[in-house]
């Protein structure tokens, strides 16, 4: 019997960065342009283009070093990578290979702990981060023809190596969501695994437990959902079990995932993998980030999602639960954040916290950076005030949003509640107090209407009315006092 298998995982993560235009040249990075169209000498590579490193990109890929706390180094280098394929017009891709612009970081990943533990982080080193150019792409079409767009030529990238640290699918998964959630936070990137925006490639091997010596290991290529990432290694890994319970040996190679066949198929053998013949590329001078360059970034750098969910628990009292998913998205988080601070009163931030998670998150719908909310912070921080000041009741709460969000973000709650008249009604549960209370003080005519002294109810809504200044719903009042009074 085996001891058992210890899996080891490393991920290499391509995040494309959201600059207005190509890495090297004045192209704009649009997506759905007609193919071809967003093209210039220099990202065709044609002879003599020289090209340009466009600083907006290097800001954005400094931003990620900083967030993931890698060093930044002063010099680095850019390298060509040599080798044919359709999409690669230069016949290189320029990249950063042995002297990339950061390196030594590291990524802290939040983890379910075993059963009956509390949840546990597990810091994850990166290897490396560098820039490089994506490809285009090539379109294969029926009737056996391929066709090339090479709109893609060029669009900056930042690669994050990561080392293999990660010992299961799930914790590769949680990397991976965190990565993701950073960069849009950062607003460096889409995070957009369908897309293509942000690409992810998983090196897997296995070892028995305790030995030091890893494992030979295979990459999965672009796996293009978190889902299938997980599912993608927990099937590699058996696949290797397997091989190597059976007595073989894995073979590095590089393969695919079908989720058809729910299992990984090879796409090429490592050891027929080509030399790339890196060499520094002679067009571009070394980069340089001096330390005011990257002293400016990071302090442009937003807060991280963790540190806003660690906020979000200390200062504005909500549960762990509640602060992780109003921080899924940078838009959510502010809009969040602006309705619960509009009025300084902590049972505010709550309400407005449990209001958001209950009925507005159904209708926000997010895309890349963008999120669409159909009320401003400004409309639910002023619904919950008057939920606050017991204007209108929770159930209240629930209609006047709805008609917010028909009236649009000009319209204001408090003049849609007089305006539909909801503003003298109270809640059906403080109508309730108020009527057991009117009965419990008045047994004498409980009683006597109990038997048959019917006139004696108007007294009774005339007490309620007495308590609430007039400002409960008459019919609400009608059926609580006699669904009350019928209970005895
Ligand atoms: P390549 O560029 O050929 O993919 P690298 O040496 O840059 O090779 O390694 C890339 C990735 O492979 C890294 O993310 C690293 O963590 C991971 N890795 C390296 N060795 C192993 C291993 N034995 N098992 C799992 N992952 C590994
Ligand atoms: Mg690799
Ligand atoms: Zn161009």
């Amino acid at each position: 019997m085996h001891p058992g298998w210890e899996p080891v995982i490393g991920l290499e993560v391509h995040a494309q960065l959201l600059t207005r235009s190509k890495l090297f040249c004045a192209c704009p990075t649009t997506f759905g342009a007609p193919p071809n169209t967003h093209v210039c000498p220099t990202c065709l590579g044609l002879p003599g283009a020289l090209p340009v490193l466009n600083a907006e990109a290097a800001r954005m890929a400094v931003k990620a070093a900083l967030a993931l706390d890698c060093t930044v180094r002063p010099k680095s280098r850019f390298a060509r990578k040599n080798y044919f394929y359709p999409d690669l017009p230069k016949g290189y891709q320029v990249s950063q290979f042995d002297e990339p612009f950061s390196d030594h970081g590291h990524l802290d990943i939040a983890l379910e702990g075993a059963e009956g533990e509390p949840p546990r982080t597990k810091r994850a080193r990166i290897l490396r981060i560098h820039m490089e150019e994506d490809a285009g792409k090539n379109v294969h079409t029926a009737g056996s023809v391929s066709v090339v767009d090479l709109n893609r030529a060029g669009v900056p990238l930042v690669e994050i190596v990561g080392e293999p640290d990660l010992s299961s699918p799930q914790e590769a998964a949680e990397y991976l969501r965190t990565l993701r959630d950073i960069l849009v936070f950062l607003g460096i990137n889409d995070g957009n695994l369908e897309e293509g925006s942000f690409r992810c490639d998983a090196n897997v091997s296995i070892k028995p437990i305790g030995e030091a010596r890893l494992g030979t290991r295979v990459e999965l290529k672009n796996i293009n959902s978190f889902k299938f990432v997980e599912k993608a290694i927990a099937s590699e890994i058996e696949r290797q079990k397997e091989i190597l319970e059976g007595g073989g040996r894995v073979v590095q190679e590089t393969r695919g995932w079908d989720e058809t066949t729910t299992s990984t198929f090879p796409l090429r053998s490592k050891e027929t993998a080509q030399d790339y013949r890196y060499f520094p590329e002679p067009d571009l001078p070394p980069v340089v980030l001096d330390d005011l360059f990257v002293a400016r970034v990071r302090a442009e750098l937003p807060e991280l999602p963790r540190v806003k969910r660690d906020r979000f628990v200390t200062e504005l009292g909500l549960s762990p639960y509640a602060a992780n998913v109003l921080t899924q998205h940078p838009r959510i988080a502010a809009f969040f954040e602006e309705a619960a601070t509009l009025h300084l009163d902590a049972a505010h931030a709550g309400r407005v916290a449990n209001f958001i998670q209950s009925e507005v998150l159904r209708d926000v719908t997010t895309q890349g950076q963008q999120a669409s909310i159909p009320v401003t912070a400004r409309q639910i921080s002023e619904l919950i005030r008057l939920v606050d000041t017991g204007k209108i009741s929770g159930k209240q709460a629930k209609e006047l949003y709805v008609k917010l969000r028909e009236a649009g973000p000009e319209a204001s709650a408090a003049s849609l509640v007089s305006q539909l008249g909801m503003a003298q009604v109270t809640d059906p549960k403080a109508i309730e107090d108020v009527c057991a209370k009117v009965i419990a003080d008045n047994p004498k005519q409980a009683e006597q209407l109990r038997a048959g002294k019917e006139a004696l109810f108007g007294f009774f809504v005339g007490q309620v009315m007495k308590a609430t200044k007039g400002s409960a719903n008459p019919q609400l009042v009608n059926d609580t006092l006699k669904r009350l009074l019928a209970a005895g």
